[in-house]
């Protein structure tokens, strides 16, 4: 087995942080100002140094509804009565400002989240403009949707979304539901606030009219309140399952409609046949893009049986090569776990692994002193009964399995509560057309991974929630009665 680490070495290259003003202490955003909250404050750190960045205001259920209602008198006396072209000329103002300032946002983005300069520059920043560009085209035409000739908004949505992506899930959540009409108050997860915060000041810049959008900051609780919250009309909430079905118990009963992007177990299946190379990177990218952090992750590779020793050999000596450290530095490949208790989970269930007799390999990589780091992994001799072949790990862990034909990867991929996303790695294009239509999952991918697009509808079946994002489907969501 070829396990020897053959890399380049590299200078290091880091991304300067003079491009940010990080403020010592942040309050919430609420009617197109910053306002003292009523509660107290948490830090957010850099989880790459355990520094810590900022302290920012933990909103009470009292300040929520200070947003809640400045979201609703915005809605009330502005928003709504807006034409579509007029918001659109927003959402225009907020896409080029997001585009200019791009490199601010991905510097800061890496410094509190841990991820690597590199996917915040190239991914994260480029699809938050193409969100906000993409919505603004939607906001004068809602009538051509095909979602009825003159589709209204809901009102007032409270919006929750967590740290993995967290100013690319702010577009996704924000584009939409402004450009149907509707106003929001948005939490962002308690360890990655700062470019919410940041994005706060993109909306005085151009000039949103006051409480249009409202950035809160806080934890579980502040969340809670705001979901709960009587005069929220629309929930739209990324997270984990658990929290996702609490959400769902808590809004039911009442007239608010619910999108629920959840967690995911994705399959990403190798047939022989597959041009190898180009799995492997496809692997790589699958589970190692952002330390693992995501929710449509290929965190269960299925390999046929007849190529998996090669497929294991190649897959070993690509991640031999990956470069783990410094998030800022533009050749990292592998950034920072984003917190002491997400490490502490992937250990966990890593453990886990070993004791129900699967075989573990990690990188060669060497791990920094301080921060939570986690080196890439993967699990050989996984059976569909283990624990790290059914819960999500949400960490740089790859649990394989193998295949002998295509109605055993399939029946193996759909074993499981989850239904977000799968890979399939064919040259076959009628094999992929068949098996994209047995996958039950809500994007499937072939010959390439973790693609996105603005125009693509995104979400899952069971376990891994309700409802889409992006595209015209993306829209009904946030319109009356609409469904798409
Ligand atoms: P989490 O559910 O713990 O937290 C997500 C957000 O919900 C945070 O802002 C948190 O403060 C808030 N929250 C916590 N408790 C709440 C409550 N009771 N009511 C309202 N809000 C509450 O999830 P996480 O650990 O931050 O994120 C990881 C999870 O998110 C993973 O399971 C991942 O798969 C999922 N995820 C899904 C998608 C998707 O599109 N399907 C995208 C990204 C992440």
């Amino acid at each position: 087995m070829t396990t020897k680490r053959k890399t380049f070495e590299y200078a290091p290259a880091p991304e300067s942080r003079a491009i940010v003003d990080i403020k010592s202490s942040y309050g919430l955003f609420i009617n197109g100002e910053f306002v003292d909250g009523k509660g107290g404050s948490f830090k957010t750190i850099s989880p790459a140094t355990e520094e810590v960045l900022a302290e920012v205001t933990e909103a009470t259920a009292a300040d929520v509804d200070t947003a809640v209602r400045a979201a609703r008198k915005a809605y009330e006396t502005v928003w709504s009565k807006l034409p579509g072209s007029e918001r659109a000329k927003y959402l225009y103002r907020i896409a080029r400002i997001m585009a200019e300032r791009s490199r601010e946002f991905a510097v800061l983005e890496s410094l509190d989240n841990g991820k690597p300069i590199k996917e915040s520059r190239d991914v994260d920043l480029p699809l938050v403009a193409q969100w906000f560009f993409y919505y603004a085209g939607w906001a004068d035409k809602l009538g051509h949707a095909g979602l009825g000739p003159d589709p209204k908004a809901l009102g007032v949505a409270g919006q929750v979304i967590p740290w993995n992506f967290p100013i690319m899930m702010l577009a996704w959540k924000i584009a939409p539901a402004l450009a149907a009409g509707n106003t929001v108050v948005l939490k962002p997860a308690e360890t990655t606030p700062l470019t919410a915060l940041l994005f706060a000041e993109v909306c005085q810049q151009a000039e949103l009219p006051p409480g249009v959008v409202n950035i809160i900051t806080g934890a579980g609780p502040t969340g809670q309140a705001l979901v709960e919250h009587p005069d929220v009309d629309k929930v739209a909430f990324t997270g984990s399952t658990a929290v996702g079905k609490a959400i769902a118990r808590s809004v039911a009963g009442t007239s608010k409609k619910v999108t629920l992007e959840l967690g995911g177990k994705a399959a990403n299946i190798v047939f022989d046949d597959a041009p190898l190379d180009q799995a492997i990177e496809g692997i790589v990218g699958g589970i190692f893009f952002n330390q693992g952090h995501v929710c449509c992750a290929g965190s269960r590779l299925l390999v046929q049986e007849n190529v998996y020793d090669d497929v294991i050999e190649r897959l070993k000596r690509r991640m031999a090569t990956l470069r783990l450290g410094d998030p800022l530095d533009k050749n990292t490949d592998i950034g920072a776990i984003n917190s002491a208790e997400q490490l502490a989970r992937i250990k966990e269930l890593s453990a886990v692994g070993d004791a129900e007799g699967a075989e573990r390999w990690s990188a060669p990589c060497e791990i920094p002193d301080h921060g939570f780091w986690f080196a890439p992994t993967i699990f050989t001799g996984v059976t569909q009964a283990h624990r790290i072949a059914r819960e999500e790990i949400f960490g740089p862990v790859l649990s394989v399995l193998t295949f002998r034909t295509p109605a055993e990867a399939i029946e193996k991929a759909n074993n499981t509560p989850y239904g977000l996303s799968a890979g399939v790695w064919t040259e076959k294009g009628s094999r992929i057309l068949s098996m994209a239509s047995q996958l039950r999952a809500g994007v499937v991918w072939a010959n390439t991974f973790n693609k996105f697009d603005p125009a693509s509808p995104f979400g899952g079946y069971k376990e891994s929630g309700y409802g889409r994002e992006g595209g015209r489907h993306g829209l009904a969501a946030y319109l009356q009665g609409a469904s798409a």
